[in-house]
């Protein structure tokens, strides 16, 4: 296998982070991508790696230990909700959202020791939980506790972190609103007719750090031709911010015929935006992007769309 084949972490530890069959988020979104994956023989050409798990400190370097408390007491009892109505806790939810954390971060410990120069986690990118509360099917952020790792571990400050999930990274946009080197861009429908309401235009960065963060607001029923325009300026932005590491939650959820949004992209938008990202990442910072799968809710579209993204980081 070459040194920079891509990997790509699929596991039951993974799979395991599911509100039950029948929720949207329910524990067969790996699945169904990952039959997708090896039917068009991508598990041949990535590098398959196996979820990890991380200890309760790695967590706190962005969550309140507070908030983790509540999450661990949850998880024994399995009762009760995690937010006010959208995250129901489930036995062993606490042991599973650790594999979604540790499985980004044992990601990015590769790419940066160049053990492949990309890789995906399909089931990541978990951008509504705040510092101190779950939200919208998110109990721990791991884009965030990505964003910190970077920083205290491993001594990175431009980061950029991009996002085409339907809803607005609203978890990771907050908390990071004040930070000049965290380079955010999000592409999402206009929060008047969704889930979480916020991303409006205006809402560039507050202080020292108002202009690093860009939100575009998509009409619902933007399509594909409303992707590439609004991406042109998200390329931009990224180009000038000249990260040192790229983030990408490539949530499904934006593709046409989700069951919970309303805009109606195709896979070719979450390919076309990948190939861009993985051309900036190798301008700026010797090709390191993590892809994470964030929503995406209609089974057949996130197989079709997180394929599109692997395939675009196995061929370049
Ligand atoms: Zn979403």
């Amino acid at each position: 296998m070459k040194p920079d084949t891509p990997c790509v972490y699929v596991g039951d530890e993974l799979a395991r982070y599911g509100f039950g069959e029948g929720h949207p988020f329910g524990p067969d979104r790996l699945g169904a991508f990952w039959q997708q994956a090896c039917a068009v023989g991508l598990d041949r050409q990535v590098r398959q790696c196996a979820p990890v798990s991380v200890e309760r400190a790695v967590i706190e370097r962005f969550h309140t230990p507070d908030y983790v408390e509540t999450v661990i007491r949850q998880s024994a009892t399995g009762e009760g909700y995690l937010d006010c109505g959208d995250t129901p806790a489930f036995p062993g939810i606490y042991e599973s959202a650790c594999y979604v954390v540790g499985s980004v971060l044992d990601a990015i410990e590769r790419i940066l020791d160049g053990d492949g120069r990309q890789a995906f986690v399909p089931i990541a990118g978990l951008h509504h939980a705040r510092r101190d509360r779950a939200a919208g099917f998110c109990v721990f952020n791991d884009c965030g506790i990505a964003i910190e790792t970077l920083r205290r571990q491993h001594g990175l400050q431009r980061i950029a972190y991009v996002d085409i999930d339907a809803h607005h990274g609203d978890g990771v946009f907050y908390s990071f609103e004040q930070d000049p080197d965290l380079s955010f861009a999000d592409l999402h429908e206009d929060g008047r007719y969704l889930y979480p309401g916020t991303g409006r235009e205006t809402e560039t960065g507050a202080g020292v750090a108002r202009g690093t963060k860009l939100n575009i607001p998509m009409e619902p029923g933007a399509d594909d031709a409303a992707f590439l325009e609004a991406w042109e300026r998200v390329e931009a932005f990224i180009d000038a911010a000249r990260p040192e590491f790229i983030l990408f939650q490539c949530g499904a959820d934006s593709i046409a015929g989700d069951p919970i949004t309303h805009l109606r992209y195709t896979p070719a938008a979450h390919r076309y935006a990948t190939q861009q990202l993985l051309r900036l990442a190798r301008r700026h910072c010797a090709g390191r992007l993590l892809a994470m799968g964030g929503g995406g809710y209609n089974r057949g579209n996130l197989a079709l769309a997180w394929t599109a993204v692997v395939q675009v980081l196995v061929s370049g």
